[in-house]
């Protein structure tokens, strides 16, 4: 019908600008690179880029409470934990498949050939040990208030401190207190420069404490039957409300995926800084990311639903391309459920449910670049590494991941984790830094795919008890 063909023009119209965003934006960027501009300049020009970055991440925090609690809501306790399950089960294969992949890829390159003593470091990094950061990810999952969960996530620092200040004999009272003074605000400063990103959090949000608290509502409401149809309609209404706002978003993604591409190319190191090892190190985390997303996840997707993954990857498309020019799977979920719902046709309780979980804890770009670091690490450094501690790489590659928050380069703090976690240096993150901020695209695009293809295989699996829902509720208020 006429409808049918507008809409399919629509989708394309919207892949090809997308696409073209991606093309236009690298021509742009090497276009203007030579002519250096200062900080600032990179910084109007790639206004539009950071424009459409925060109208994403505006619309997250409401996005996913009202999904999450809508989602559980809409199913009863038993089919939601058969799904929440399911979708757990899959995470956890993918991300374990991701680590493997990884670590095979590095030993059989090896890219950390030679000494580390000509490679460029960039940066500094902060200490956290292992148990810190896992008690903080625990504690952020229960925040003691919510109002404060939506601006600010909560980070506990392990050093105490003490400010000495000696105080000379001939110093007046209020020069002690000025110097004491003067003193605090350093170590002030201090501590905030170290402050890293927390884990399970997006911007300053405590997304995990969310995704928590809003699983236990929907829950909570739905078992409430009668009695909480007004806040299930209410979470409902507001869910509709922010899709549609999505929906105005996506016409002018394209346009900042644009000029956040175009703008990091400009401001981009000097490729001579990434010699040999670091090239070869680009490599395989790429060669892995391929693997992992091309022929893994497809597949895995493939044997399940005995549906064809390219179709559904190609409904994608934007929700991908987003992820590649935010760096971050948060920003992105907007993006994704859109795709998901409208071009895939993926059931609403599912994406709701699934999406916004995935999102947060399902990292596998994440999760296969964290122990292929780590190893790199080790292959600059000389340092064998045994079986044993090739395990426990695998195991904190994987608690890393599902720690590090949907935001850009997050993967690269808690890498600290996997390094402590077997000896090797974490002041060696410094020679990664460099290509850290591309390849962090690309495991992003690669944590989506994970996500999404996993609400397409959690939806697959889960038909009987969809089916069964929709027959008991007369199938009303979520299919509209
Ligand atoms: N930027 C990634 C994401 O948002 C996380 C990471 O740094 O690996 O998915």
């Amino acid at each position: 019908t006429k409808e049918d063909v507008k809409s399919y023009l629509f989708r394309n119209a919207f892949v090809l600008l997308t696409v073209s965003a991606v093309i236009v934006g690298t021509i742009l960027g090497f276009t203007l690179r030579p002519y250096k501009m200062s900080y600032r300049e990179v910084k109007y020009f790639s206004f539009p880029g950071e424009l459409l970055m925060r109208m994403l991440q505006m619309l997250v925090l409401p996005l996913i409470i009202s999904s999450l609690v809508t989602g559980m809501a809409a199913l009863d306790s038993k089919a939601s934990g058969k799904m929440g399950m399911r979708a757990v089960v899959y995470y956890m294969t993918t991300t374990i498949i991701a680590v493997v992949i990884g670590i095979i890829i590095v030993i059989i390159i090896h890219p950390g050939k030679g000494s580390k003593e000509n490679m460029h470091r960039e940066g500094k990094v902060v200490q956290v040990t292992a148990a810190d950061a896992f008690l903080d990810l625990i504690r952020n999952m229960f925040p003691p208030n919510l109002v404060e969960a939506c601006f600010k996530q909560f980070k506990t620092n392990y050093e105490k401190r003490s400010f000495k200040v000696p105080v000379q004999s001939n110093e007046t009272l209020i020069g002690a207190v000025i110097n004491n003074v003067s003193e605090a605000m350093q170590s002030l400063t201090r501590i905030t420069e170290e402050l890293v990103p927390v884990p399970g959090s997006v911007n300053g949000v405590n997304a995990l404490g969310l995704v928590v608290f809003s699983m236990c509502f929907g829950f909570v409401i739905g078992n409430m039957k009668e009695q909480g149809q007004a806040l299930k309609d209410f979470f409902d209404c507001l869910n509709e409300a922010i899709m549609r706002l999505v929906a105005v978003i996506m016409w002018y993604a394209p346009l900042g995926i644009l000029f956040l591409i175009a703008g990091k190319i400009v401001e981009m190191e000097d490729m001579g800084v990434i010699g040999g090892q670091l090239a070869m190190y680009t490599v395989t985390v790429i060669v892995g990311l391929l693997i992992h997303g091309v022929i893994v996840l497809p597949l895995l997707y493939f044997l399940v639903t005995r549906k064809n993954p390219w179709v559904f990857i190609g409904g994608l498309l934007q929700a991908l391309v987003t992820a590649m020019g935010t760096s971050s799977s948060s920003a992105t979920l907007p993006i994704t459920f859109k795709c998901l719902e409208e071009n895939n046709g993926v059931d609403k309780r599912v994406t709701r449910f699934v999406l916004p979980v995935g999102a947060t804890i399902n990292m596998d770009g994440t999760a296969l670049y964290e122990a292929l670091a780590a190893i790199f690490i080790a292959q600059v450094n000389n340092f064998e590494l045994n079986f044993g501690q090739i395990i426990t790489i695998s195991i904190t590659a994987t608690a890393a991941s599902i720690g590090a928050a949907g935001i850009p380069q997050a993967g690269l703090v808690t890498m600290v984790i996997v390094l402590t976690s077997v000896g090797l240096p974490t002041d060696d993150i410094t020679l990664i830094i460099a290509v850290d901020w591309f390849l962090d695209r690309l495991r992003t695009t690669t944590n989506v795919l994970g996500d999404s293809l996993g609400a397409g295989i959690v939806e697959h699996l889960s038909q009987h008890e969809l089916k069964n829902r929709d027959v008991e509720m007369g199938n009303s208020v979520i299919e509209e």
